[in-house]
């Protein structure tokens, strides 16, 4: 199964697109994932990205085209695989569907998770992640046992630097204007399908499962 998983930052994703992978026994691509890990390399890929990323803004299409198709084209991807975080303008949309036509492949089901934008703010400012594994807490709802400590790893638990106040309000902005347009792009092509982002993780999950069987 190929499909992409969309929705505004702070939606739940990531941890969605997880364990949605895990069941379908497909790889999940985040291309914030390749990002985040260029930048901790150090590489120039990733100098390159940070710039954007610490605005809260969009890494330029011509950065982000070129690291998804590359990923895709890998072994590990054959049977399907499930696209979190792109594509994020009608630009890279575009160019996804060329890529899929050269490999003579087709996109599923693309699956939007709505969520409002006062929980939104919410939950990404009281977002915290280990720098080391990457998992993910909620200052609130699912703290660290110990603080600033991860639970599973005992890596340090850190702020994203793109989950400050200001920053989330720019990034739910861009994704306004730049991504959402991608919902009718899909619907129109009668992929789309609608799954309400409220509650908690594992109700999310099965409206997930049960709209990909409808
Ligand atoms: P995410 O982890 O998906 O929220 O992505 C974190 C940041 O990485 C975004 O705010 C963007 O700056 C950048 N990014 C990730 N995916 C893309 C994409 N498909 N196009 C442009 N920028 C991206």
């Amino acid at each position: 199964m190929r499909l992409i998983l969309l929705g505004p930052p702070g939606c739940g994703k990531g941890t969605q697109a997880a364990l949605l992978a895990e069941y379908l026994k497909i790889p999940t691509i985040s291309t914030g994932e390749m990002f985040r890990a260029a930048v901790h390399h150090g590489t120039e890929l990733g100098q390159r990205a940070a710039e954007f990323m610490n605005r809260g803004e969009l890494v330029p299409d011509e950065l982000t085209v070129g690291l998804l198709e590359e990923r895709i084209s890998q072994k590990d991807c054959a049977q399907g695989f499930l696209l979190d975080g792109f594509p994020r303008t009608l630009g890279q949309a575009e160019a996804l569907k060329g890529m899929l036509q050269d490999m003579s492949i087709a996109l599923d089901v693309v699956v939007d998770i709505a969520l409002e934008d006062e929980v939104i703010i919410g939950r990404l400012c009281d977002r915290r992640v280990c720098a080391d594994c990457g998992k993910t807490y909620h200052l609130v709802a699912s703290p660290p046992k110990g603080e600033g400590v991860c639970d599973e790893c005992g890596g340090k638990v850190i702020q994203r630097s793109d989950d400050r106040p200001d920053t989330v309000r720019n990034r739910l902005e861009v994704y306004r204007t730049q991504t959402e347009p991608l919902i009718g792009y899909y619907r129109r092509q009668g992929l789309l399908k609608d799954v309400d982002g409220h509650g908690g993780m594992d109700e999310v999950q099965s409206r997930i499962r049960e709209v990909l069987v409808s």
